[in-house]
């Protein structure tokens, strides 16, 4: 769904940021500029999730939260989704371009790549400080 997006009414500030300074401010999950998903997550977002939002790591398009690897953007420069990826000894969330792996981000590994992608959507998981 689309941001209800809040809109002033007979609004007689001097300077109001909304109708004027052109802020966006979504009324239904509380986003603002920085932390305004591409569609809006239809409740409000928590904090965790703001500043996930803000530090350019989370978005939520097309009915799905999206996640971004921080060692691909930190780096590598690249804003890539993490995804489970296979290795020797299991799967991990990570980052690829194509076939090729970019970042390992979480350090556990996971028994499968369904056990990965359900951690990755708790949160029930450590982020790699270094790549
Ligand atoms: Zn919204
Ligand atoms: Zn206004």
């Amino acid at each position: 769904m689309d941001h209800k997006l809040y809109q002033c009414r007979g609004c007689s500030a001097n300077f109001c940021p909304f109708c004027m300074g052109g802020l966006k401010f979504c009324t239904v999950c509380n986003g603002a500029e920085g932390t305004l998903t591409t569609h809006c997550t239809g409740a409000r977002l928590s904090v965790p999730q703001e500043l996930a939002v803000k530090a350019g790591r989370l978005d939520y398009a097309n009915g799905l939260w999206v996640h971004y690897g921080f060692l691909a953007q930190a780096v590598h420069g690249k804003r890539l989704p993490l995804v489970a990826l296979a290795s020797n000894d299991g799967f991990y969330l990570g980052t690829a371009e194509g076939e090729a792996t970019v970042t390992q981000e979480s350090t556990e590994s996971f028994a499968s790549a369904q056990l990965a992608l359900e951690a990755l959507a708790s949160g029930s998981w450590t982020q790699r400080a270094k790549a």
